[in-house]
């Protein structure tokens, strides 16, 4: 089931993931699949995460 859900949830070429399951290798992109026409911008939240986990650990 967790693989359902990475798959779902990747940011890598659907045939990647794909053809790695089934044993292929292939470390390219398609060039075709919805993560590689449409990609996701990366942001790094790094400081925001060290704050809200700051404040967490404030309130006990
Ligand atoms: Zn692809």
């Amino acid at each position: 089931m967790w693989r359902v859900i990475n798959y779902a949830e990747s940011n890598d070429c659907r045939c990647t993931i794909q053809l790695n399951y089934l044993g292929d290798l292939f470390t390219g992109n398609c060039g075709n699949c919805d993560n590689f026409c449409h990609q996701i911008p990366v942001e790094d939240l790094t400081i925001e995460a060290i704050k809200f986990l700051s404040g967490v650990a404030r309130c006990k």
